[in-house]
């Protein structure tokens, strides 16, 4: 991948005919690829793309694309990847839900009352931030694996106390 094309999509004019091509996929364990449509923007590509992650604890998902194709060029040169995320299982509900972007630093489950997340904090430069809305739990960390490591230690908190991901998450024991 071209290095110099990252970032590109952020600084390209608006344009009214569809020049370029949002277009989404996933991939399943058995390498099979799904395509979920081709689109003119990339808002509209993510919010596909997001809207099919939260089905992804019924499928068996490796991972997820979004491909900016410019219209009418040939070859792998009219390619670019804008992003491509990992499913792993969630260090909270344990669910194949987590889907990890390893060249933003950002994770997000996509599992029913779940939703465990990592993000690089946009005020302090370089740290991460992480959170579980259930309980509304944040935390700052120096690194994405003690970010992980946070997120493990509600789950095991959870599974001490005898939950499954079925269950409603409503509160976590107190220290
Ligand atoms: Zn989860």
């Amino acid at each position: 991948m071209d290095e110099g094309l990252k970032g590109y999509h952020l600084t390209a004019p608006i344009m009214t005919a569809p020049s370029r091509v949002f277009v989404p996929s996933v991939t399943e364990e058995n390498g099979g690829a799904i395509g979920l449509g081709i689109f003119s923007t990339e808002e509209v590509a993510w919010k596909v793309l997001r809207r099919f992650l939260r089905k992804s604890h019924l499928m068996a998902l490796t991972r997820s694309d979004l491909v900016i194709w410019e219209v009418d060029r040939i070859g792998e040169e009219g390619m670019t990847v804008l992003s491509t995320m990992h499913c792993r299982d969630c260090p909270v509900c344990k669910r194949r839900t987590f889907w990890m972007d390893l060249d933003s630093y950002s994770a997000m489950c996509t599992g029913q009352s779940c939703e465990a997340w990592i993000e690089e904090s946009t005020i302090n430069r370089g740290k991460i931030d992480l959170g579980w809305p259930p309980t509304r739990f944040l935390k700052q960390t120096e690194t994405i694996e003690e970010a992980i490591a946070e997120l493990n230690e509600i789950g095991a908190q959870l599974e001490a106390a005898g939950r499954t991901p079925e269950s409603a998450f409503t509160s976590i024991p107190e220290e």
